[in-house]
This record gives structure tokens, C-alpha cells and sequence, in this order.
């Protein structure tokens, strides 16, 4: 298995070449408007992106799924779409991007969304595609193919999370001469934080980690999104525990209602509108207000780090 971020960069370049969506959506992303919140430790950034409407508005409920034809499996996918392969995924150019550099990251099988089993896939990507961030939205969490497992990668540098996620407070959880985990929890969005060179120790840690989240009714797996990253031979793994899929005004009627359906770049600090009018409208306290909402509680925060440091 082998891959290389130039490797991606190539195909994007030759994408951008031959496919005319691909080239005007990455082309449209150059002079899209943003606006940024600033949180004095950290920002949020705002970003007006009309072509990202399919995603935010996905219909995920389970008759839907079934009735519509999935978009990341081989055999339905545009004509014009080329693939590196990467063992049992390949890499594809993501024709609605949110990062100037975006790539999504399916399995050729058609097989459930479920981070179980394939975060160790999550590490060896973020380490041989080093220029970029991988992340990973849960079936509830803002996959819109919830029934066909991927992976998104970004260019670095491009989330606020990447920088801020240094300088912000953070508590050690657990600590090993092999791997340091951290609860971070004065950043509007508790979450951990897990940092270490060793892959073998951060599967061990993840798995005890999504272990003690919550597991809701019906579901497969506790609700999370996680973004992963390699920096000088260390890999950063971020994971948010989710409360709710779509917040309150995802709902709305009039003038409450706002189209955001946050996934792991809105937690990376860049909320993504997909309508001018909620661009527009979007308040430093609806930020917040949404974050609590769609991120656990303290309480089930301070629960979880309990059950690590027994
Ligand atoms: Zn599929």
C-alpha cells in the first residue's frame, strides 16, 4: 500500500483537467465569502458554500438510503471520476469541496459507515497523506453515504482546530511513555485529544475511548466525528463524542431556522452555510448555542474521563 500526498495532489491537478463540476466547484471555493467569530482563545470561521446544499440537506433516515443509489460505490460513480487506490479504499477528488485541496476516501465495498475495525486505516492515511487531515463524520454525525464506510481528507492548515488545539487548555486524562490523552473542555465542544507515536498504543486508547461514550438506541456506534492529522512523526486524533445529529434551527420554521448540519470541519472551526440567508444572519451566539447543543454535556463529559481514569 502505498500513497503519497503529491500522489493526491497530481490527481486532483488532473481532475480539475478533465471534469468541468469538479473544476467549477473548486474554482467557485476561490472567491466564496467568509466571516470569522473570534472566541479570544480561538475562532470560528463562517464559510457560504451553495454546493455543499446536498450534503448539509441529505436525507440519511434509512427508506431514503435505501431508495437512492449510493454515490461512493464503484460502479455509480461519475464516468469522469479516477481513483488511486489505497488497499481497500481509494482516493477520490470530492466535487463539492469545503478545503481548496478535498478528498473523499471510500472502501470499494459497500459496507456500513463504522469507525470500529478501520480507525488503525484512519492513522496509516493521516501518515501517508502527511500534507492533509483526515476525518471521519459517524452515520448520525454528517456522512451523507451513512451506509458506505469513508474517510475525507483536507489540507493542513485550513481548520482553526489544527493551531488552536496547541495553545488551548487542556487536562491529561491518561498518560503512557507511549501515547498522552487529554480531555479539552474550554472550547465550546468537549473533546479529547489523543497524541502519540505509536499506532498500536493510540487503536488501544481509541477503542477504550469509544468504549465508555454513549451508546444510543438504535444505533451502531456512539455518535462521533474525528479529525486525525501527522506532524513530525506524531499523530493528533481528535474526537468529539456528539450529543445530537442537527441542532434546533436545522428544524425551524422562519426566522429561527438555520440549514447547518455540523459534522467534523464545522467542530474544526469552520461552520459551513450552504444559504446566503444563514450566512448572513449567523450570530456569534447561535455558534455557540449550536455547539452545546449537538456536543455533550459536562456532565457526560466528566463521566466519561472518570470511567479513563479508573
Ligand atoms: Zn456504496
Amino acid at each position: 500500500m502505498s500513497l503519497t500526498s503529491k500522489q493526491a495532489k497530481e490527481l486532483l491537478h488532473s481532475q480539475l483537467d478533465e471534469w468541468i463540476l469538479a473544476k467549477t466547484n473548486f474554482d467557485a471555493l476561490k472567491s466564496v465569502e467568509t466571516k470569522e467569530f473570534d472566541f479570544s482563545d480561538f475562532a470560528i470561521r463562517i464559510q457560504f458554500n451553495p454546493a455543499r446544499i446536498q450534503s448539509s440537506a441529505a436525507k440519511i433516515d434509512a427508506k431514503s438510503i435505501r431508495e437512492r443509489k449510493c454515490f461512493l460505490c464503484p460502479d455509480n460513480l461519475p464516468i469522469e471520476q479516477k481513483g488511486i487506490p489505497y488497499g481497500e479504499y481509494q482516493v477520490l477528488v470530492n466535487p463539492y469541496p469545503i478545503f481548496p485541496e478535498h478528498f473523499t476516501i471510500p472502501t470499494y465495498k459497500h459496507t456500513d459507515q463504522l469507525i470500529a475495525g478501520i480507525y488503525g486505516d484512519m492513522l496509516d492515511l493521516a501518515k501517508d497523506m502527511e500534507e492533509y487531515t483526515i476525518f471521519y463524520n459517524g452515520p448520525k454525525c454528517g456522512a451523507s453515504a451513512p451506509d458506505h464506510a469513508h474517510f475525507q481528507a483536507g489540507n493542513k492548515g485550513f481548520l482553526p482546530l489544527e493551531k488552536e488545539i496547541k495553545s488551548i487548555t487542556k487536562e491529561t486524562v491518561l498518560k503512557s511513555d507511549k501515547l498522552i490523552l487529554y480531555a479539552i473542555r474550554q472550547y465550546m465542544r468537549n473533546c479529547f485529544l489523543l497524541e502519540t507515536k505509536d499506532k498500536d498504543a493510540a487503536i488501544t486508547v481509541f477503542n477504550k475511548l469509544y468504549g465508555f461514550l454513549e451508546l444510543k438506541e438504535d444505533d451502531k456506534e456512539p455518535m462521533t466525528n474525528i479529525l486525525t492529522w501527522y506532524e513530525n512523526g506524531t499523530w493528533y486524533s481528535v474526537v468529539f463524542p456528539r450529543e445530537k445529529h442537527r441542532p434546533y434551527c436545522f428544524f425551524a420554521e422562519g426566522d429561527d431556522n438555520l440549514l447547518i448540519s455540523p459534522a467534523s470541519v464545522d467542530l474544526g472551526g469552520v461552520f459551513i452555510t450552504p444559504l446566503e440567508k444563514d450566512f448572513k444572519k449567523i450570530r456569534e451566539k447561535d455558534v455557540k448555542d449550536i455547539l452545546k447543543e449537538i456536543c455533550i454535556s459536562d456532565e457526560k463529559m466528566q463521566l466519561v474521563i472518570d470511567k479513563l481514569k479508573m
